[in-house]
């Protein structure tokens, strides 16, 4: 299974995501915009593993709020995103995820973090810029992390909800 660790977004947020997508294209930016079903926050990429990993996702110490800043590119990845404003609380929680992975000998991408909402691949930008679009300063609340597992149907790329940190430990305490 292809398999990944991400913050699942509320329904709040993909809103607003969905509309900065439209109105990126009615400011004529042309890619393969990510379907609003996909939209999601990457703590940590797996990739290719036999297991379901559900038992070893942490809950953060306290559920916390995140809120959406500015658009911007990754070059290198060619990808148009979404950034998320500076918050301690979610690299402590990526940094948890990290290291149950490595303490349990589960490969994944060791890359820097750098929390950011994919909304559009292989962006073309008129004349060469992101347009200037204001985000609402939309947010939410985390309180767990969810295991995906990406796939396809038919040919479309599917990020199905496979786990959720938290439920038994939450019941547990
Ligand atoms: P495709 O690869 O078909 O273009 P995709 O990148 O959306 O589609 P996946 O490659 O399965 O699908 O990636 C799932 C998620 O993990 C996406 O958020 C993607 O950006 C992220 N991801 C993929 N590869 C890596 C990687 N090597 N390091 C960090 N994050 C990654
Ligand atoms: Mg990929």
């Amino acid at each position: 299974m292809r398999l990944f660790v991400a913050v699942q977004l509320s329904p709040d947020v993909k809103r607003a995501l969905t509309q900065l997508q439209n109105r990126l294209r009615e400011a004529g930016v042309s890619a393969r915009y990510v379907d609003p079903d996909n939209l999601h926050l990457t703590l940590a990429f797996i990739g290719e593993w036999p297991d379901d990993i559900t038992p070893l996702l942490p809950r953060p110490e306290a559920p916390f709020s995140i809120t959406l800043t500015h658009i911007g590119v990754f070059k290198r990845a060619n990808v148009l995103w979404a950034g998320i404003a500076p918050s301690r609380e979610l690299f402590d929680l990526a940094a948890r995820v990290r290291t149950r992975l490595t303490a349990a000998g589960i490969p994944f991408d060791a890359g820097a973090f750098t929390p950011h909402i994919t909304l559009a691949r292989k962006p073309i930008l008129p004349g060469g810029a992101l347009p200037q679009i204001e985000i609402p300063p939309v947010g939410m609340t985390v309180d767990s992390v969810c295991l995906y597992w990406s796939h396809r149907i038919k040919d479309k790329l599917v990020y199905t909800v496979i786990g959720r940190s938290g439920i038994c430990q939450e019941d547990d305490t």
